[in-house]
C-alpha cells in the first residue's frame, strides 16, 4: 500500500453533511482532505447540491474509506483509489459517510433509531402540477396518501415522493407512479 496524503482532519464523504462540515472547517483554516467514494458528487434527487471546488478543501473524488487504524497523533486510514490501495494519515477522521456508513462499522458503532417499514419513491416528474392545485411546496399528511409535491423549477420538473409498503416488489412503484398520475387527469 502506497502512503499517501496527511491532513489535519479526514472526511469521509462529500455528501451534504461531508461538505457543509468541510466548508465550516476550511473557513476557520483547518487544512481538511474530503474522500469520496464514487467518482463524482451524486446528483439523483436527492436534498442538496453542492460545488466541491469552492469549498477550500481538497476533494478526491473515486476515495473509497475501507480500513482504519489508530495511530501517533491521529488515524490511518487505508483507502481504494483507481490508482490502487492508499493510506491516509490525518489528527482527526469525521465519518459523513452516509446511512451505511464504513466508519461507523468499522468503529463497532450502532445505529440507534429504527428502519422504517415504508418504502419513500422520490420521483421528478415532468408535468404541470400547478395546474392541478398545488403550491410550490406541499406536504400531504396522510396515513395512506402522505407524500411531497414541490417545484423544482421554473420549467415544469417536479418533485413527486410518495409512501408505499416496503413488503411490495420495488418493480411496483412506475406501476404506482402511473396510477397516481392517471388520477391527476
Ligand atoms: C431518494 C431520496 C430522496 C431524498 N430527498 C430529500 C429531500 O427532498 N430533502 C431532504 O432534506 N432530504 C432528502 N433525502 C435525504 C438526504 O438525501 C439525506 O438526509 C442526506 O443525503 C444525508 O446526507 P449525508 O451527507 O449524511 O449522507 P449522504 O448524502 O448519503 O452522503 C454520504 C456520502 O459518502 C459516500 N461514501 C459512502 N461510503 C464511503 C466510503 N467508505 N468512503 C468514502 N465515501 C463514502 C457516499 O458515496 C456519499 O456520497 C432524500 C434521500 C433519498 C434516498
Amino acid at each position: 500500500m502506497t502512503e499517501g496524503d496527511c491532513a489535519q482532519v479526514l472526511i469521509a464523504g462529500a455528501g451534504p453533511v461531508g461538505l457543509l462540515t468541510a466548508l465550516a472547517l476550511a473557513q476557520v483554516g483547518v487544512e481538511v482532505l474530503v474522500i469520496e467514494a464514487e467518482g463524482q458528487l451524486n446528483d439523483s434527487p436527492r436534498a442538496a447540491q453542492a460545488q466541491a471546488e469552492r469549498l477550500g478543501a481538497r476533494v478526491r473524488f473515486g476515495h473509497k474509506l475501507v480500513g482504519l487504524a489508530r495511530s501517533a497523533g491521529g488515524i490511518r486510514a487505508e483507502l481504494e483509489t483507481p490508482h490502487g490501495s492508499r493510506a491516509v494519515r490525518a489528527e482527526w477522521l469525521i465519518g459523513a459517510d452516509g446511512a451505511r456508513s464504513t466508519v461507523r462499522e468499522l468503529l463497532g458503532l450502532r445505529f440507534a433509531g429504527h428502519t422504517s417499514p415504508n418504502r419513500f419513491v422520490a420521483t421528478n416528474i415532468d408535468c404541470d402540477m400547478a395546474a392541478y392545485g398545488y403550491q410550490p411546496s406541499n406536504f400531504i399528511c396522510d396515513p395512506v396518501h402522505g407524500g411531497v409535491v414541490a417545484q423544482l423549477d421554473g420549467q415544469g420538473l417536479w418533485r413527486l415522493t410518495y409512501r408505499e409498503s416496503a413488503a411490495d416488489p420495488a418493480e411496483r412503484a412506475g406501476i404506482e407512479l402511473e396510477r397516481r398520475a392517471s388520477q391527476l387527469a
